[in-house]
């Protein structure tokens, strides 16, 4: 799959931002501080080897590169805490990075050092009766899930970089995915956190406890904060029973609202065994269909928009849930609101049908360049969103290819523009900012959110001063400024 052709942007070109600290850029960090971190890490621990620093210094997307003067990789929570605190008292950056899937520029390096947590990564614990899974920051994320499956139990945070990105980046990032509707955020998957602070110094909040109301919850303050106020180094994470019957269909709807209407019905009569609601408009059906390999659209004729319903259930008493589904989706066609739907009838065909949604990323860049946004409004509000925002980029750009998908039930649409396909791709991302803006307006003044699920890292630090109140932004400076009053990790990025 290519990647769309990005303008290259290097950080050095990008405004620096007023940081509490004062890190100075592009510093020679002194080779005796360079010495100790060696000493502090061992032989397999760090490398200023330029062909293994690479990919440290880039992101997927090609969108932005950086530099350091060493990529670190401690294998414990104690020497994070050495190399962190060496690196405090010399006043140098600090760049934590996982799995490097970020798609917001938050995980690449501008100077200092790039503290890897690929080696931090054992299993610590799994608790099947108390439901816990106590883990490094350095476990990628399909592992975890791997092991919890080991002990029949499930955990349940899934995204499309899960064999790659780990989940010190899933919490730093607060990552959704596809199953947020029924399990929450990675926020909602955490009981506990050990975080080095960025002095070294190590929090250890490392409890497997469901009540613990001991005055202030700080561990949401690093879930989320991308790497801005500490290193994360481990975490208990929230194990729940694996479903014992899973039944997936597609249904085709003739218009958002349509396929809203679908979802409050599926959400009615299945409740807590709605898993998963994902949107697909024609464009990205249509995408995924050509462009991708044994992706087929499963319906005769073409509609508006598709909906992928998952149900999921638990107990033995689940043998309903097939009948559920179809309840769903018959009562919704009588109703007027479901053209068409299928229902999986295997394992394979509900992996099919999954492959169809993941799909539509992956093919977008087949379409030429794009301009995505990351966005979400109220559930109530998407076939709104999605009206006035198709309405506002058409009429701007005469000949724009809107793709729309995402999580409907979460109100989270990934609202991804096609360029027009006579336009020049350099010069339609030209327009990235401008178009981000319109369209980020339109969320705002819907009571959305400009940065749903990908943070904000570089890419959206001019939308996170134009969209958060002062208030907000007054209390964020003020929690760096005391949390890291040096201003050494990831600066730059978020604030
Ligand atoms: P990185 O990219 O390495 O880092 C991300 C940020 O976290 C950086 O700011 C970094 O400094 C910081 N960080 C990393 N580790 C630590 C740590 N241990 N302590 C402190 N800070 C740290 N995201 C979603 O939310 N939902 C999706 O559905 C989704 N789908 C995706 C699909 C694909 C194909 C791809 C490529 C990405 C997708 N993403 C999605 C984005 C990305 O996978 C997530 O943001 C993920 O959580 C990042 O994890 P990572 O380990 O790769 O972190
Ligand atoms: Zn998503």
């Amino acid at each position: 799959m290519g990647d769309p052709p990005y303008p290259r942007v290097t950080l050095s070109r990008l405004p620096w931002p007023a940081l509490a600290g004062n890190v100075p850029r592009n510093m020679t960090i002194p080779e005796q501080l360079l010495d100790s971190i060696r000493d502090a890490v061992g032989p397999k621990g760090w490398t200023t080897d330029d062909a293994e620093l690479e990919p440290h210094l880039t992101e997927r997307r090609g969108l932005w590169r950086g530099q350091c003067a060493m990529a670190v990789s401690p294998a414990t929570t104690a020497e994070v805490g050495e190399v962190v605190a060496l690196c405090h008292g010399a006043g140098v950056a600090v760049q934590p990075q996982g799995g490097n899937t970020g798609l917001v520029g938050g995980g690449v390096p501008d100077g200092g050092i790039v503290l890897s947590l690929a080696r931090l990564n054992d299993l610590r614990q799994i608790d099947p009766i108390n439901n816990t899974l106590t883990a490094e920051a350095g476990c990628v994320l399909a592992d975890i899930q791997a092991a919890a499956e080991d002990v029949d139990r499930l955990f349940p945070l899934s995204l499309g970089a899960e064999g790659s990105c780990q989940i010190g980046g899933n919490l730093s990032t607060n990552a959704g995915g596809v199953q947020v509707l029924r399990y929450g955020t990675a926020r909602d998957l955490v009981l506990g956190l050990e975080v080095v602070l960025p002095d070294g110094r190590v929090l250890d909040g490392l409890r497997a406890l469901r009540k613990d109301n001991t005055g202030y919850d700080l561990k949401h303050l690093f879930i989320g904060s991308e790497g801005t106020l500490g290193v994360i180094t481990a975490a208990v994470l929230k194990l729940f029973p694996r479903p014992r019957r899973i039944e997936t269909a597609l249904a085709a709807a003739a218009s958002a609202e349509d396929a809203l209407a679908l979802f409050q019905r599926a959400a009615a009569k299945a409740a807590d065994a709605l898993t998963a609601f994902e949107f697909l408009d024609r464009r990205s059906l249509e995408l995924a269909v050509a462009h991708v390999e044994g992706v087929r659209d499963p319906f005769a004729e073409a509609h508006r928009c598709y909906a992928l319903i998952e149900l999921s259930g638990f107990g033995d008493g689940d043998g309903g849930l097939k009948q559920t589904m179809e309840e769903i989706l018959s009562g919704a066609m009588e109703q007027g609101i479901v053209a068409d739907a299928v229902i999986a009838a295997s394992g394979a065909q509900a992996a099919e049908l999954w492959r169809l949604r993941d799909a539509v990323p992956e093919a977008q860049p087949a379409a030429g360049a794009s301009i995505k946004h990351d966005v979400s409004v109220p559930v109530s509000r998407v076939p709104e969103f999605l009206t006035k925002a198709r309405a506002l980029v058409e009429a701007d750009m005469p000949g724009v290819r809107p793709v729309a998908f995402g999580h409907l039930g979460d109100g989270n649409i990934h609202f991804n523009l096609s360029q027009p396909e006579d336009m020049d791709a350099d010069a339609f991302l030209a327009e990235w900012q401008r178009v981000n803006r319109m369209v980020h307006d339109l969320v705002a003044e819907l009571g959305g959110s400009f940065s749903a699920e990908h943070g904000i890292g570089t890419l959206k630090r001019e939308d996170l001063k134009r969209y958060k109140t002062g208030p907000e932004l007054d209390l964020m400076k003020a929690l760096k400024a005391a949390l890291d009053p040096k201003g050494i990790m990831n600066p730059g990025k978020v604030l």
